[in-house]
């Protein structure tokens, strides 16, 4: 458990309890979600660089501290759901550059099949957040992962918004190297796949497409 992250700030606890409450509606889920992604790239973000430039306030000259420009970050949405946390990490950074990877689960086999794939050309210079709301078996963001290291980027960080232990075993056996950052680790899935207690199925419920 070494690599995982709780992230327990009282903000982010009591959002993600109106998050997974059934009568949150779909305009509600999505918002809360945006605010919940905004705290969490806070937290994520703790251990970015900055180096100093003199600027002049209306009152002297100071070397301010500001974020070293080659740490620009890409953030990579796992589709559908991790456009939910993207666009709550866009608006707290909004020069980052963005990639997208298309999966989704053969919902018989739980296994991830890939049908899109697109990420900034330099992403090698680049520190990676991967994007989900949930992990759950793991599949999807053990074969993402995968996927993006392919391409070589500096580091690769997961974050997510509640996971399973059931997918962290198998994320952190797959790939022990890259941090996972989460608002909550939750019981258990069930025999589909859905992570219990949980909040149901995050593209479904940011969408309204149930
Ligand atoms: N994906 C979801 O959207 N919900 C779950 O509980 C598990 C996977």
């Amino acid at each position: 458990m070494q690599q995982v992250t709780l992230i327990k700030h009282p903000l982010i606890q009591h959002k993600l309890t109106l998050i997974r409450r059934a009568d949150t509606s779909t305009a509600k889920f999505r918002a809360l979600l945006k605010e919940v992604s905004l705290l969490l790239a806070y937290e994520v973000t703790r251990d970015l660089p900055l180096k100093s430039e003199v600027i002049q306030t209306p009152i002297a000259e100071m070397n301010a501290p500001v974020l070293a420009p080659e740490k620009k970050l890409v953030i990579i949405s796992i589709q559908r759901a991790g456009q939910g946390i993207l666009d709550g990490m866009l608006e707290l950074m909004p020069t980052s550059r963005v990639g997208h990877i298309g999966l989704y689960r053969d919902p018989k086999t739980l296994i991830p099949i890939e049908y899109y794939f697109k990420v900034p050309g330099d992403i090698e210079k680049r520190d990676v957040l991967v994007v989900d709301p949930m992990l759950a078996t793991g599949n999807t963001a053990v074969a993402a992962v995968e996927r993006l290291k392919s391409s070589n980027p500096l580091s690769i960080k997961f974050v997510c918004l509640l996971a399973a232990p059931e997918g962290i075993e198998h994320f952190c056996q797959a790939h022990p190297e890259v941090p996972i950052f989460t608002a909550a680790i939750d019981e258990k899935l069930d025999e589909n796949g859905y992570i219990i207690p949980g909040l149901g199925d995050a593209g479904d419920r940011m969408f309204g497409t149930k």
